[in-house]
């Protein structure tokens, strides 16, 4: 666990500042820029995000067997930026657009991390798929003399119970870059690895 706070990437609404080109992720020479727009809601308070529960983590394994023990309030940092974006969407939907009414954010990376965040949800989603196969497996099985084996039964509870969890904390810690706070002013993204902020440029 770091003893400074991550460094955060915060967007201005209407300022067209450059960013640095180096990867978000290693820090490397950025290759790629992805660029959108994220809408701003007309908050007369800004719209807080992970209410206190944010746990600031690094990516590495040490720091995941941290994050584990941690968890209950890594779930609640997840849970608060959760409803950060229900409310952020609620916002957008009841009241006129600002002007401007969004702000450019844009995601800079090397080649090898060009495709970071559609690998991590294929990752996640061969996970779920293993989880469902082993309990298709099971129900296929039932009706064999003895039932299903015991060690599919057991994997396929194993695997449904600790597979959110471990997303949780592997997320929190290596989870592709994305918009974590959103404000009537600003757009703070997450997940920018500090490499990022000690490239020069
Ligand atoms: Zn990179």
């Amino acid at each position: 666990m770091s003893d400074s706070p991550a460094p955060e990437l915060i967007f201005h609404r209407g300022d067209q500042a450059s960013v640095k080109m180096a990867c978000m992720y290693c820090g490397a020479p950025a290759t790629h820029t992805h660029e959108r727009r994220v809408t701003n809601p007309r908050l007369d308070a800004p719209s807080r995000s992970g209410a206190g529960g944010n746990v600031s983590l690094g990516d590495d394994p040490i720091s995941g067997c941290i994050a584990l023990v941690l968890l209950p309030l890594v779930l609640y940092g997840l849970w608060g930026d959760l409803r950060a974006g229900w409310r952020h969407r609620a916002a957008c939907r009841v009241a006129p657009p600002l002007d401007p009414p969004d702000t450019l954010v844009t995601t800079t990376t090397c080649d090898r991390h060009r495709h970071y965040a559609r690998r991590f949800t294929r990752a996640v989603l061969t996970v779920c798929a293993a989880c469902a196969l082993l309990w298709v497996g099971v129900v296929l099985l039932r009706h064999q003399p003895g039932g299903a084996p015991l060690w599919l039964v057991v994997g396929a509870l194993v695997g449904t119970l600790a597979a959110p969890l471990i997303f949780v904390v592997v997320y929190d810690a290596v989870g592709p870059v994305r918009v974590s706070k959103v404000t009537r002013d600003s757009v703070t993204m997450g997940g920018v690895r500090s490499a990022y902020f000690d490239a020069p440029g």
